[in-house]
């Protein structure tokens, strides 16, 4: 099995980035990631940077709408037309141009301090034949935030890791709906990364660079088979896994993810995330945290099924079910810290007929 970190939704200078897609693709290389997205708006004017580079697959696809209901696509070679009031009609038309799509932050608040609170949150709901969703958005996160500026300061120069709450509970339940009623929802953790340039002054600075943000909120891919040296190869390969949500999201300030898994063992059949399996037989589920500071939550379904402080876990499922994996850090002292989120694995009822 082979894990590979990337990082998704980076706006370029194509559109309101401060970097170029080389530029990226230099820090993305610093931060040892494998592949990235750049999701500028409304254009594909990176399409034909896509490439590897410095060792990195740099992917390119779209954000789609204005000012709301912002919808990523990937895997379009034609730009997809805006519809901020029908965005059924968005997903629909990235599906028919042969793309796949994940809502994007669908629950922003906007910030107190940029553009008077202006939020950008997916407004219409229920939507149908979307991939995936952002369940962990950085830059959303950031804004969303609203204490104090005296606060803001303190989690900016000091605690930035204490800035960082987890997606939102509601989002997680959302998204177990609909895995519950019949969906296959991909989550997917996301940058955001704009590097917004602000002037101070005669000098400018970055708040969040591009490097930085790359150790921040990355999607981990996992592959029975090796990410290819060729550039068609291997972005098939991360469209594939990205659709089918062979995938997990770990927020990286609080350590590499690479070590983690969630797979389940039907005899000698493997199954990884985004995979079903019938309960036809024993199933166990296999869970390994990255470190020993660990916390496993197994969630089935929408409801806790265990909890505990072991690195590595045999779980042995006895009902059908949607399962995924929650790992939290713990620190010495203070509470156990968010970090990364699993894909579901589906275990589908016995099927029993005379
Ligand atoms: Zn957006
Ligand atoms: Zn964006």
């Amino acid at each position: 099995m082979y894990t590979y970190p990337g990082n998704i939704h980076i706006h370029s200078t194509h559109s309101d980035g401060s970097g170029t897609i080389a530029k990226i693709a230099t820090a993305a290389a610093a931060a040892g990631l494998s592949f990235v997205v750049i999701s500028d708006h409304e254009t594909l004017a990176g399409l034909p940077e896509e490439a590897i580079c410095q060792g990195v697959l740099v992917l390119v696809g779209a954000e789609i709408n204005k000012d709301k209901n912002h919808y990523l696509a990937l895997g379009i070679d034609k730009p997809v037309q805006f519809d901020d009031e029908h965005p059924q009609n968005v997903i629909d038309r990235v599906c028919q141009a042969g793309g796949i799509g994940f809502i994007a932050h669908p629950f922003d608040r906007g910030s107190l301090y940029i553009e008077k609170g202006k939020a950008f949150p997916w407004k219409n709901w229920p939507v149908f034949g979307f991939n995936g969703i952002e369940i962990w958005n950085f830059s959303s996160h950031w804004r969303g935030l609203h204490p104090s500026l005296f606060r803001t300061l303190y989690w900016f120069f000091f605690n930035r890791r204490g800035a960082m709450k987890g997606p939102p509970r509601r989002l997680l339940r959302l998204w177990d709906c609909y895995n519950s009623n019949g969906h296959r929802i991909v989550a997917i953790g996301s940058s955001d990364a704009h590097a917004y340039r602000y002037r101070l002054a005669l000098c400018s600075i970055i708040i969040f660079t591009y490097r930085y943000t790359f150790t921040t909120i990355n999607t981990y891919i996992v592959m029975k088979e090796k990410l290819s040296g060729n550039f068609t190869e291997a972005k098939a390969q991360v469209i594939d896994a990205l659709s089918r949500g062979c995938c997990f999201t770990s927020f990286e300030t609080l350590g590499k993810a690479k070590e983690f898994s969630f797979t389940a063992l039907a005899g000698d059949q493997l199954i990884l995330m985004g995979g079903e399996i019938r309960m036809e037989r024993r199933i166990k589920l296999q869970i390994k945290a990255p470190g020993k500071r660990s916390l496993i939550r197994l969630i089935c379904s929408g409801e806790l099924l265990l909890e505990t402080k072991q690195p590595e876990i045999i779980y042995e499922a006895y009902r059908p079910g949607v399962y995924r994996v929650e790992v939290y850090y713990r620190p010495h002292c203070g509470r156990a810290r968010p970090w990364i989120f699993s894909n579901p694995i589906y275990i589908l009822p016995f099927q029993y007929s005379r």
